[in-house]
């Protein structure tokens, strides 16, 4: 059975699109080099500055099917248009070998690995305000009309669903959400 004999423990961090996730996810990263991030596949488009290997493997629709037929992913969700999913091998690996693993992935997803995965530690990130969740990824200018439309319907849906989650923070004050982030993970005592 795969994790069966982890010994690393791994931590999945969810919140709507435009919330903050990766900027607390690189934060955490930056302060906290123990921690391993798993790298997704997407059938989504690079946006600019993003490198395959890196941010994501930028895969074909083709490409995804054939992991998802063989296996491959630890989970795997559609959003916004696009399927994203978590390489399940370079997880096991890190696990057996003691690291504390990070998944950043949607609400699907996160709901899969709870599944199959139930110790691992779910956060959920929220905004402060639906309308601040607007401004953010309106602001960050990556996305365009339709996409930021997509996702925030979904906002809505996956805000729903914070209840399910062993933990939520609220991303207001990016470095207060760090240490709250670090603290739950047990990366700091109390203060
Ligand atoms: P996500 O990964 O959840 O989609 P990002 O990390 O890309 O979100 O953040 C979306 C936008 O919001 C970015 O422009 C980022 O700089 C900004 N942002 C993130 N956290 C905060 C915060 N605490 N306060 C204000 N702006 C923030
Ligand atoms: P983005 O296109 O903004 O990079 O990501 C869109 C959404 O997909 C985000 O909510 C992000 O957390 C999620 N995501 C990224 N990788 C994965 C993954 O491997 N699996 C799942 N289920 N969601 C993912």
């Amino acid at each position: 059975m795969v994790f069966s004999d982890s010994i690393g423990k791994l931590t999945v961090i969810t919140g709507p699109s435009g919330v903050g996730k990766g900027s607390l996810v690189k934060q955490l990263l930056e302060r906290n080099k123990q921690i391993w991030l798993s790298v997704s596949a997407t059938t989504r488009r690079p946006r600019k500055g993003e490198k395959d290997g890196d941010h994501y493997f930028f895969l074909s629709h083709e490409q995804f099917l054939e992991l998802v037929e063989s296996g491959g992913f630890l989970e795997w969700a559609k959003f916004a248009g696009n399927c994203y999913g978590t390489p399940s091998e370079p997880i096991n690996k890190q696990l057996k070998g003691g690291r504390a693993v990070l998944l950043e992935i949607e609400l699907e997803g996160a709901r899969q690995v709870r599944e199959s995965f139930p110790e691992a530690f779910q956060v959920f990130i929220s905004p402060p305000s639906f309308e601040e969740l607007e401004l953010r990824i309106r602001g960050r200018a990556t996305d365009n009309d339709e996409a930021i439309r997509l996702r925030m319907n979904r906002a809505k849906e996956e805000l729903k669903a914070q209840n399910e989650f062993d933990a939520v923070v609220v991303n207001d004050d990016l470095n207060v959400a760090v240490l709250e982030l670090e603290k739950l993970m047990g990366l700091r005592k109390n203060n």
